[in-house]
């Protein structure tokens, strides 16, 4: 009997896990400075959390949920995706109340979607995402879409394009709407069943259609920038001017609508453009979702978010040939002969680990030459090692790797001589 990891899932394993650290690092770092704060909710919700949340004619909702019933009989769903939980939890705990407004929040962890596995895709993957929650201004849109491109700008991305629309208000939403079925529904037979069914239902998510992309009739659509109304147009331009401001440059595609049915007004994706980076080129997608907060059953409050992906940040870094500089060196290796030697070790290595020097010894009763070798492997910064004769002493002499050279030091002072000389 062999266990494999199952259908898109994967092992991260130790020199993976390094440059995962580094990039929640990163976010964390990134999220503290333009103060968002971190939620974390359940990994499983309300299956109708998610129909009313996502939207019943999502490719999530319709077909990527892993739905199951609990002992009690209730419908319960893994988490596809962030943004529903994290309005809930801002419902449900009344942060509309709170003093500080609005109320910004990300989140990273697993997310669950049965989908079929390629590259890029997975069945389980980890989302970072924010939610900025109650103010309407399109500077906050500016600042979301900053804090995306700047996650990406700090682990040394450059091939970057970021694609804005705006899906406008419920009126240009209407126009719009209206004008699709026209230009569609002549020719609705020659598309695939999905799109048959979204005429009627939501058709602007023919145009998000992975299938019929290349449909002739797609090029043609009706862009939804041109029913924008008054009111959706002042806001576009206000967003797209907080960019400029801000130097970050981007393309307009009146095609953009995203895969989730909560949208209106920005609508935005950062995409890779380094070559080899395989089909799927999205690394992450938000907009703004007024009307969300109040379809789960909180205030009319407007919000707006984004969620990235770490895989596909990763593969990104791979296509752009950046290695991310991952500290994993050791500072002190301690070699030992003899078992009265090990007993110091035993002791030193724990007195370097008190002071946050990482230090590391034999456990598998290795001859020195091993032992040496082990601390090679590990690129150790210095190196001790203790025989009868140190043991005598009180002293040692520590061998700084880089240099080769040596220098006697009573053990009483090594702590302070490998902190000083690190
Ligand atoms: P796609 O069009 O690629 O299916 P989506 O519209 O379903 O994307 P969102 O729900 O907006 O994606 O999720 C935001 C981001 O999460 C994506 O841009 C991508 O980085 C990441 N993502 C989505 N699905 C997956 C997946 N199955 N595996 C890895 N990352 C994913
Ligand atoms: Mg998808």
């Amino acid at each position: 009997m062999s266990f494999k990891v199952p259908r898109g899932t994967q092992d991260i394993l130790p020199g993976q896990t390094e440059k995962w650290q580094q990039v929640e690092g990163v976010i964390r770092d990134l999220c503290q400075v333009y103060r968002y704060k971190e939620i974390r909710t359940p990994m499983f919700e309300a299956t109708e959390l998610f129909q009313r949340g996502v939207g019943d004619t999502t490719d999530i909702v319709q077909k990527e949920m892993y739905t199951f019933e609990d002992r009690g009989g209730r419908s319960l769903t893994l988490r596809p995706e962030g943004t529903a939980s994290a309005v809930r939890a801002y419902v449900e705990h009344k942060m509309f109340g709170q003093a500080d407004q609005p109320v910004k929040l990300y989140y990273t962890g697993p997310m669950f979607r049965y989908e079929r596995q390629q590259a890029g895709r997975y069945r389980q993957f980890v989302q970072f995402g924010v939610e900025a929650i109650g103010s309407a201004n399109p500077a906050i849109d500016a600042e979301v879409i900053a804090l995306a491109m700047d996650v990406y700008g700090s682990v040394g991305l450059k091939d970057l394009k970021l694609v804005i629309n705006s899906l406008g208000d419920k009126e240009t939403r209407n126009a719009h709407r209206t004008a699709l079925i026209n230009h569609f529904e002549p020719s609705i037979s020659e598309f695939c069943s999905d799109c048959q069914n979204r005429l009627a239902k939501n058709p602007l998510r023919i145009l998000d259609c992975k299938k019929d992309h290349e449909h002739p009739l797609m090029a043609t659509a009706p862009a939804l920038t041109d029913y924008l109304t008054d009111d959706s147009a002042a806001y576009f331009s206000q967003v797209k001017k907080y960019l400029d401001a801000l130097g970050i440059s981007y393309v307009v595609d009146p095609n953009l609508v995203r895969g989730l049915d909560y949208y209106n007004h920005t609508a935005f994706e950062i995409m890779s453009t380094a070559s080899g980076f395989g089909s799927i080129t999205t690394l992450c997608g938000g907009g703004r979702y007024n009307g969300l907060v109040e379809d789960i059953g909180g205030p009319d409050m407007p919000g707006i978010g984004f969620a990235m992906s770490i895989e596909r940040l990763l593969l990104a870094l791979e296509a752009e040939g950046i290695e991310l500089d991952v500290q994993e060196g050791l500072d002190m290796y301690v070699v030992t002969m003899g078992e009265e030697a090990k007993l110091k070790a035993v002791e030193l290595v724990s007195s370097f680990r008190t002071k946050g020097i990482s230090a590391d010894m034999d456990y598998l009763d290795r001859k020195m030459k091993a032992q040496m070798k082990a601390a090679d492997r590990a690129s150790a910064k210095f190196v001790i090692v203790l025989g009868e004769t140190e043991l005598a002493e009180g002293a040692v002499n520590v061998k700084v790797m880089e240099t080769g050279n040596q220098e006697k030091i009573a053990f009483h002072d090594l702590v302070n001589f490998v902190l000083e000389h690190k």
